[in-house]
């Protein structure tokens, strides 16, 4: 599937893009309010009702995955937004929410944790929220919350569950519908393995409903717009039509039945993963995987290096051998280093960066 030269860029996003893709969007550009866009919408829609496993709609943004972060916090109903913080995204979700106007109650703990469903339950019982904010897979720490669980508890409570998907979203499993996620949202460049620039967004009918009497929704990410033009196969706006070619292209090639072989793929190249860092760890050349056993993600783990080892110049030193790895965020960038294996890599071109990373952490 992947080209012989694929295979060196290990940012966990935007994520490496196979030439097939890329050389889709070269194709001539068409009237949006035309029957060819409305046919290439179709195409699109379907194949992402097939990653996010639903029958509903999945609209699509002409915006990166932030936008979408907003639009679930602006078509939520009036009423505070509880958002569950454990990492750099989750924390801009709960910041959106703030630039909107929202009163949010935080409940947050340490990088690299996942918050416990307990305290979940109990920030819910405590008071009535609109919605809660949870991020399914947290890019910063490599930690993976359970949203099903995140999901039941806001609807025994009465709120929305609003899920940020962006790096887990076609990597892992996402059951939109068997999960009653309110809003589950993604962006192109993570484990879709697009580029950057689209944003995708499903939405429960009860959610919809709601965002249709939402005060103060704007314009441009205002739901109910979406639906309205999803019904007649178009967007709201001037679509990014380069980047809807990319988007057909792919979700082609994932194919009618492939959601379930790309969520394998994943769980093989973070396995691997995983136990190479423990056998280094055993060496004494890696201090780690930030997120503890059972909450890791399948699409990007943060490796923490020993004390007295820059992982920025790990990162530096791989990048001279031909190899790109995502540096820390924010404030874990001296201590961990980030491998995105999620798009299109596979255990074959995440083994060549192991191979490559192995003697390097051997030299520090
Ligand atoms: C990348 C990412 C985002 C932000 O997406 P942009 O496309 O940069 O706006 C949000 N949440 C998570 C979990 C991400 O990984």
């Amino acid at each position: 599937m992947t080209a012989p030269n694929f295979g060196t860029f290990f940012l966990p996003g935007p994520t490496e893009v196979r030439p097939e893709i890329l050389a889709a969007m070269t194709r001539p550009m068409i009237s949006h309010r035309s029957p060819e866009f409305e046919a290439l919408y179709a195409h699109c829609d379907e194949g992402l009702r097939r990653v996010f496993r639903t029958t509903r709609p999945v609209y699509m943004s002409s915006s990166s995955g932030t936008g979408m972060m907003e639009a679930a916090i602006r078509n939520a109903p009036a009423g505070p937004i509880l958002s569950l913080v454990n990492g750099a995204f989750s924390e801009r979700f709960a910041d959106i929410a703030r630039a909107c106007g929202r009163t949010v109650q935080v409940l947050e703990v340490p990088y690299g944790d996942v918050v416990p469903l307990e305290s979940v339950e109990t920030a819910l019982r405590a008071r009535r929220f609109a919605a809660v904010t949870a991020a399914h897979s947290e890019t910063s720490t490599g930690a993976a919350q359970d949203v099903q669980a995140i999901a039941e508890l806001a609807h025994a409570n009465g709120a929305f569950s609003l899920i940020d998907s962006v790096s887990g979203m076609g990597g892992m499993p996402v059951e939109t519908d068997a999960w009653s996620l309110d809003f589950v949202l993604t962006g192109s460049q993570k484990a879709l393995a697009l580029p950057p620039g689209l944003a995708f967004a499903c939405v429960s009918e009860r959610f919809l409903a709601a965002a249709r009497e939402a005060p103060g929704r704007g314009r441009y990410f205002d739901i109910a717009e979406f639906a309205q033009y999803a019904s007649k196969r178009q967007t709201p706006n001037t679509p990014a039509v380069s980047l809807f070619y990319a988007l057909e292209a792919q979700v082609t090639a994932i194919g009618p039945t492939g959601i379930e072989c790309r969520w394998a793929r994943h769980a093989a190249m973070s396995s691997l993963t995983h136990a190479w860092v423990e056998h280094q760890r055993q060496d004494g050349r890696l201090a780690g995987i930030l997120a503890p056993a059972g909450s890791r993600s399948a699409t990007v783990t943060v490796v923490r290096t020993p004390v007295g080892v820059d992982a920025r110049r790990v990162v530096d030193e791989v990048a001279r051998r031909g190899l790109t790895l995502g540096s820390g965020y924010g404030k874990l960038a001296a201590t961990t280093f980030r491998i995105g294996h999620m798009g299109d890599h596979t255990v074959e071109t995440v083994t060549r960066l192991l191979d490559v990373l192995g003697p390097v952490l051997a030299a520090q």
